[in-house]
């Protein structure tokens, strides 16, 4: 039997999106909604030797690439040490970061120490009172300090994302390209996806439109970057700037899907736009053998639909992003 994971579809899966905590400090309009209450219990939380158990043998079976992501992954305590663990699994090479950074000024140094290497950090507006209006929170200043804490630290490359909006913050993609361009930043742009009904209600933007008058205005070339995700990537034409549009809605990129996203009650979600899963949280704290867990993930592998249906059926329930690990 191959030791790779490879779905119906004929697609490798060797990233692993892991979130740590379904909770924020941010209430994003599009994610999670004010006053929500359903965030997991603590006990249900899968503890660092559960998730390196987990990961061990998702490692064995050819996972390369993870991103810690949340909920806002700096919320949970002794991430550092979580990371440390986790980059000593051989195999995976790569351990990436997403963060809103309202507390990366702080752990930026360590994080870095601990073995992420690349971060991606959500800013979807240069204006603290607007930032205040989507966020839901006075956090813009934080954030910024965070960030530019993490461009001093070395991180590379950091990633902005930026989910655009109609009405909302389209105003600022300009802005947000030469401010991205000035710090040696990667900018990508993405459409609110229809996740739970913060996702539905928001003011989607078809990004085709922009990637073509951003590729005018600022000389920009179509490129192919390497582990480039989702993500459609344009580049200045000496190279120093790269936008990336990730567009599920407008263009969606299922059919080079190679990851499945593990929350943190840990349940495997096989697409983030469909309700495909397999629960793990008991399996472990039953003690099954690696075997064991291993015929798991195969079987949860088998599952993955071949694609979402944001488009066609948007109404179709969906966890939020915070849920589900974004
Ligand atoms: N807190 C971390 C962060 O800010 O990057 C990680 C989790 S957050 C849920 C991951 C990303 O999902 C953020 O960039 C956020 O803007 C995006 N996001 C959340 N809900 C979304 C939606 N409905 N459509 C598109 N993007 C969404």
């Amino acid at each position: 039997m191959t030791s790779q994971l490879i779905d119906r579809f004929g697609r490798t899966i060797e990233y692993l999106r892991l979130s740590v905590t379904d909770r924020c400090d941010l209430r994003c309009t599009y994610c999670l909604p004010e006053g929500f209450r359903g965030f997991e219990e603590p006990d249900h939380w899968l503890t660092f030797d559960e998730i390196e158990k987990l990961l061990g043998v998702f490692a064995k079976l050819g996972l390369k690439r993870l991103r810690i992501t949340g909920g806002e992954p700096l919320l949970r305590r002794g991430l550092p040490n979580l990371i440390t663990r986790l980059s000593k699994l051989k195999g995976i090479n790569d351990i990436s970061l997403s963060t809103n950074a309202t507390q990366l000024d702080k752990h930026a140094q360590t994080l870095h120490h601990a073995g992420i290497k690349r971060i991606n950090v959500s800013l979807d507006t240069l204006k603290p009172e607007r930032f205040a209006k989507i966020a839901q929170r006075d956090s813009f200043h934080r954030v910024m300090s965070g960030l530019m804490e993490a461009k001093k630290e070395g991180f590379s490359p950091i990633k902005i994302n930026m989910v655009a909006m109609n009405h909302v913050n389209d105003d600022e993609i300009d802005d947000m390209v030469i401010f991205c361009m000035e710090n040696g930043f990667i900018l990508r742009l993405i459409e609110t996806m229809p996740m739970g009904e913060t996702g539905r209600n928001a003011d989607y933007l078809d990004l085709q439109p922009v990637r073509a008058r951003l590729r005018k205005r600022f000389n920009l070339e179509d490129r192919i970057l390497s582990g480039g995700g989702p993500a459609r990537y344009m580049q200045s034409r000496d190279g120093q700037f790269t936008v990336g549009f990730i567009t599920p809605i407008s263009q969606h990129f299922c059919a080079t899907c190679n990851r499945v996203r593990l929350s943190v009650d840990g349940t495997l979600y096989m697409c983030l736009g469909q309700n495909e899963k397999m629960e793990f949280r008991q399996a472990l704290r039953n003690g099954l053998s690696e075997e064991h867990i291993e015929t798991m993930i195969r079987n949860a592998v088998e599952l993955k639909p071949e694609r979402h249906e944001f488009r066609e059926s948007p109404q179709k329930i969906i966890r939020i992003m915070a849920k589900t690990g974004g």
